[in-house]
């Protein structure tokens, strides 16, 4: 057993971080969120460090990392600035990898070596209005095959970068009479500035600058070479980014309790009250010990499942308990961190609200806890309760 990162990944870590740190001013952040505006200058900075190219193979302009390596760069993200980690998830997990996954030899040409270098963004769409965790039964956006296009029609709920994305990675009905749910479904790159697509903002509690939108297609013409993947086995395919999907956002949580923990003991240190550093008072040394511990729980077995994951084990239960247990992890860290602070961990110009914000959606998205515990207690030999 061997617990540490190697020099390359404490290298890869360190550089992340300073990087964030020199970049991401608490001023930067909060215009960027205020206006509710991509840090487009930020993405562009991050592709020429070859932040944006790390997972993608060497053939296609990255550096070929591993998830190991995409959960550090995730994690030091969120530890400053989480919509980087949510972009980078939306792009360079799902996108990139679904790509590389599923993508022919030539749409991986086309694709991969301009996502590295940050001329193209993707957006995933798959959740529809009438449901996210049941998603198979919500599915309703059709396709068509007509001649050499398909034609979409339907709406998308909360999809995140729609409104800036070059291709939408749309998830579609390709055959409305396949016998299970689960079949006749297929993966669509759709042009985002084809006629009949319209995205629309949502107002959100967090992750400002990162818009999230609803999506509207309404007789969209797509290419029938932008299928990715094969017809009708799309939800197939999807399965084999599961785990990874559960990692990376693993990483971001613990990312984000790292930092709402960086800020109280920060805080802990220099605010006094009764004369003397609050940090003194065994009560805010508790919740700092017990902060501190939650996030190590939580990043080892995170990285467990990574490791799983990259040495080709199965790791969907592993990866499952790590992302509820740290998504946990970073709702209750940052709730506590509000406590540290006070009355200044409600103030905007402060931080520490933004991880607090943030922390909550990732317990209900990309998959809500409470089917993360269905899926865990099916794994224990349990019957499936829905
Ligand atoms: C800011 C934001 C960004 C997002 N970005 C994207 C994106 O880029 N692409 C995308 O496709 N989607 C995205 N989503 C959608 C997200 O994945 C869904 O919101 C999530 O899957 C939950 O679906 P829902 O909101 O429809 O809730 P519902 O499915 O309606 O669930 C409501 C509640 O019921 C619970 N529940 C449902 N079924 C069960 C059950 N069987 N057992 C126990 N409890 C159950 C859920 O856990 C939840 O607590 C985003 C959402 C948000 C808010």
């Amino acid at each position: 057993m061997d617990f540490a990162l190697t020099e390359e990944q404490e290298a890869l870590k360190l550089m992340v971080h300073d990087f964030m740190k020199k970049e991401c001013s608490s001023e930067y952040m909060q215009e960027k969120e205020e206006k509710e505006e991509f840090p487009e200058e930020l993405w562009q900075k991050m592709a020429q460090t070859g932040l944006l190219g790390a997972p993608i193979p060497e053939q296609y302009g990255g550096s070929g990392g591993d998830i190991i390596t995409m959960a550090i760069i995730l994690e030091e993200l969120a530890r400053v600035f989480p919509d980087m980690s949510f972009a980078y998830i939306v792009n360079i997990c799902f996108g990139s990898k679904s790509l590389e996954y599923f993508g022919t030899d030539e749409q991986k040409e086309k694709y991969l070596p301009l996502l590295c270098e940050g001329k193209l963004k993707f957006a995933m769409a798959m959740t529809e209005p009438n449901g996210g965790t049941d998603v198979l039964g919500a599915l309703k956006t059709r396709a068509t095959l007509e001649g050499d296009h398909f034609i979409v029609n339907g709406t998308k709920m909360f999809i995140t970068g729609a409104h800036i994305a070059d291709h939408i990675m749309t998830i579609v009905k390709t055959n409305p009479n396949a016998p299970k749910k689960s079949g006749g479904i297929s993966l669509l790159l759709i042009d985002r500035k084809s006629p009949g697509v319209e995205t629309i903002p949502i107002k959100k509690l967090g992750f400002k600058s990162v818009q999230t939108c609803e999506v509207v297609f309404d007789n969209v013409s797509v290419p029938k070479e932008n299928i990715l993947g094969e017809m009708d086995k799309g939800w197939y395919h999807l399965l084999d980014t599961l785990n990874n999907e559960r990692i990376d956002v693993a990483a971001q949580c613990i990312g984000i309790a790292q930092g709402a923990f960086d800020l109280a003991l920060e805080y802990a240190k220099q605010r006094e009250a009764f004369g003397k550093p609050i940090g003194q008072y065994q009560a805010i040394q508790h919740y700092l010990a017990i902060m501190s511990t939650e996030i190590e729980l939580a990043r080892l077995m995170n990285f467990k499942a990574a490791w799983l994951q990259s040495n080709k084990k199965p790791c969907g239960v592993e990866s499952t308990m790590a992302k509820y247990y740290a998504s946990k992890v970073a709702f209750e860290v940052a709730s506590q961190g509000m406590q540290i602070l006070g009355g200044y961990g409600f103030a905007m110009e402060y931080d520490m609200q933004r991880f607090f914000r943030d922390s909550k959606l990732l317990t209900v998205a990309p998959i809500s806890n409470e089917m993360a515990l269905n899926f865990i207690g099916q794994n224990l030999g349990l019957p499936k309760s829905y």
